[in-house]
């Protein structure tokens, strides 16, 4: 799309407003009447008038052009409301597509764009075309018919009385500092209010995940219009005042006209000033100069506006990547269960994310799917959700493919607990309500208690009543996982799906929340993502993936006895006891035999290096370990997930049960990698110098080590 053609799009949004436009363009029509007036006037004044020497008709022709001098600016200032509410109108109709649009557009437009990329077409964008299309008639329209008719006058003008217009600018200017104060302060209202658009906009993208999962789109759009409405206001107020502002420098120059040609006229009169200088001051004042000014100076804005209204029409024209059918019907309460069959799914198109996935989760059943980071697990939730659709094979729950069925009947039966659970500006009660806007404040009770915060809730000063503040940021993470469980609960889902549900959290708040979810659990079906193998155990059906496929599947012991994947994750995990406050661990002297360097050490040995770790707890986002500082700790991961960077992108992520830094107990090598925390992390140490102290009692520790190493690294 060009730059004409956004405008001539921009144009097509105004048709609604046709009729209100045409008032505008005859209402402007009035002042190239008001133009031509004044030229006319010249011929009678000069011919009757003057050459007469008929006062009476000076009188009538200096009163009518007065006359309508005031008639053309009232109707102007008519004129100006009217445009004004057209912009108003105009601005908040372009706001309303996008918005509505963007709660049409799938999640993998919101993973790939950033939220800056959208707020800024709300605010910078949508501010220049409505102030292009504003000055549109005042810097466009008028200028361009008031040069077409200076053009024909240009033949009786005299050039030599055009200094006598410089008279105008002082007066001119007079009305723009008078109005000055109060159009900044609507400027700065306007601002005010778009400020508070866009953070209503800021949050509604960042808890799109949230509004799909639990269908709140027409609540978010209802909240959002009345902001909208409070901006509208705002915009139209402060054009008027702009269009007013510019109006008063019209006017002046036109009262001052009027009144030189009644002084000009008499001066004719008396013969001291010749016709022709005359009528040459008149034109000159009126036409050339202002408006060629005027539209050099709209030329460029224009075509920035035009700028802007691509990236307007670039949002709008996103096409959603998952839209119902014409012929979706409502999915019935499931009564079998769900079914991945043969499903095939990529989020670039090219990368396969998932790989001939085919399963089944009966109705009521607790699922768990494992695996190692980035194997597809969550991917697995999406489609269930439908935040995607398979490139291949089917997703469907009692034999409906969820392709065939309404977004809103497949949500009305899921509820999510994700990870990081996004808490709305508002109350806590209002919060837990988002999920189901009919729920009753005993309702709302219940849900809390059943996720164990109705007495923190209580305990608070205003109770259910208080903020939740910005994000929930007021709340510990494990206090807003159970108000997320809360919120999911409320809306009594017949599909319960956690993500990550407890990962962010401290042993003890995990222990604790995954009790609670348990009892939530009951009679529910159960779809949980975790890569802490802790809570699986129990869970009906464990799904073991890798690499984008079911790999294994079947109960813990079942997958125990297989002895594969699953088997070798749990036993990474498995070997430490930390304390419920997770401020102590201990790893024993067989886990220790996993470690490839360790795994030739004597018995006696591991169990004098278990002994020798320390326990150290590092918070989110704390590089431990840097490239290139000489490494002088070995880490065992004991909970918690770590990024491995290298020259500052990340190349792996390690969790549960994994380790680093072995090199540094042989050593003094400098780091080749940095290592920092994704979450809160509990660590088990062991220092150069007390290993050395161990090397020194047991000889052969260095060696065998040294051995394991080479043997590693071949
Ligand atoms: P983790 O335990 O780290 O959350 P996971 O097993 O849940 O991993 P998924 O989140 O399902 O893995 O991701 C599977 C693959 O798809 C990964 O390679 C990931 O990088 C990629 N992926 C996930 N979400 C997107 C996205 N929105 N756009 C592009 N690629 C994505």
């Amino acid at each position: 799309m060009t730059i004409t053609q956004s405008l001539r799009k921009l144009l097509g949004y105004l048709g609604p407003q046709r009729g209100r436009m045409a008032l505008v363009v005859l209402a402007s029509l009035l002042d190239m009447g008001l133009n031509a007036q004044l030229s006319v006037s010249f011929k009678y004044l000069i011919d009757k008038a003057i050459g007469e020497k008929n006062e009476r008709i000076l009188g009538l022709i200096v009163l009518s052009l007065a006359v309508s001098v005031v008639v053309v600016s009232l109707a102007g200032v008519w004129r100006d409301r009217q445009y004004s509410r057209i912009v108003g109108n105009l601005a908040a109709d372009l706001r309303h597509r996008m918005f509505e649009h963007m709660q049409r557009l799938s999640l993998g437009y919101y993973s790939r764009t950033q939220a800056g990329e959208i707020l800024s077409r709300f605010s910078g964008d949508l501010a220049s075309v409505e102030a292009t299309v504003l000055n549109g008639v005042p810097w466009g329209i008028l200028p361009l018919l008031d040069i077409l008719l200076s053009t024909i006058l240009i033949f009786l003008l005299d050039w030599r009385l055009a200094l006598v217009a410089l008279v105008s600018f002082p007066l001119a200017l007079a009305g723009p500092r008078l109005l000055s104060g109060r159009t900044a302060s609507a400027a700065v209202d306007r601002r005010q209010e778009e400020a508070g658009l866009v953070s209503a906009v800021q949050e509604n993208v960042a808890a799109q995940a949230l509004v799909k999962a639990f269908g709140l789109e027409r609540m978010a759009l209802s909240k959002f219009e009345q902001q909208n409405g409070r901006l509208r206001g705002a915009s139209s107020r402060l054009g008027f005042l702009m269009l007013v502002m510019e109006r008063s420098a019209g006017f002046s120059t036109q009262i001052l006209q009027v009144a030189v040609m009644g002084a000009g006229g008499y001066l004719v009169f008396r013969g001291q000033m010749t016709v022709g200088t005359f009528a040459a001051f008149q034109s000159l004042f009126v036409t050339l100069a202002n408006s060629i000014g005027y539209v050099a100076q709209y030329l460029p804005q224009l075509s920035q506006a035009g700028g802007s209204m691509l990236r307007i029409e670039e949002l709008l024209s996103e096409a959603p990547q998952v839209e119902d059918a014409g012929t979706a019907l409502n999915l019935p309460v499931m009564r079998r269960g769900i079914e991945l069959r043969d499903v095939t799914f990529s989020y670039n198109g090219q990368r396969k994310n998932l790989d001939g996935v085919s399963l089944r989760i009966p109705r009521g059943s607790s699922v768990a799917f494992v695996g190692p980071s980035g194997s597809g697990k969550s991917t697995i939730l999406s489609l269930v959700m439908r935040f995607y659709d398979p490139a291949k094979g089917s997703v469907s729950i009692d034999g409906f493919d969820l392709k065939q069925v309404t977004q809103e009947s497949l949500r009305a039966q899921t509820a999510v607990v994700f990870q990081e659970n996004f808490l709305f500006e508002t109350s806590i009660r209002e919060n837990i309500r988002t999920a189901r806007p009919s729920a009753t404040d005993a309702e709302i009770e219940t849900a809390a208690r059943a996720a164990g915060i109705h007495d923190v809730i209580s305990a608070l000063p205003e109770g259910y009543d208080t903020s939740a503040g910005q994000g929930g940021k007021r709340f510990s993470g494990g206090q807003r996982q159970r108000l997320a469980i809360a919120r999911a609960l409320v809306r009594n889902p017949e599909i319960l799906v956690l993500d990550e549900a407890t990962s962010a959290l401290d042993g003890a708040s995990e222990t604790l929340i995954n009790e609670t979810i348990a009892r939530a659990s009951a009679g529910r079906t159960v779809l949980s993502v975790t890569h802490r193998l802790g809570p699986v155990t129990t869970m009906d059906r464990i799904f073991f993936l890798d690499g984008g496929r079911v790999l294994e599947e079947g109960t813990h012991a079942e997958l125990l006895a297989r002895n594969g994947g699953y088997a070798r994750l749990w036993q990474k995990q498995s070997g430490f006891v930390v304390t419920p406050a997770g401020d102590r661990a201990q790893v024993t002297p067989a886990r220790l035999r996993d470690i490839a360097i360790l795994s030739a050490v004597e018995e006696q040995t591991l169990a004098e290096i278990a002994r020798s770790f320390l326990t150290e707890l590092f918070p989110a986002g704390r590089t431990i370990v840097h490239e290139g500082d000489i490494g002088d700790k070995f880490y065992i991961l004991v909970r918690g997930t770590v990024e491995v960077l290298k020259a500052g992108a990340r190349v792996a992520v390690l969790d549960d049960g994994d380790y680093f830094g072995e090199m540094a107990l042989l050593t003094d090598a400098r780091r080749n990698a940095s290592v920092r925390t994704i979450a809160e992390c509990t660590c088990l140490v062991l220092a150069r110098e007390h290993f050395h102290a161990l090397m020194e009692r047991a000889p052969n520790l260095r060696e065998s080590m040294l051995t394991a190493a080479a043997a590693r690294t071949k």
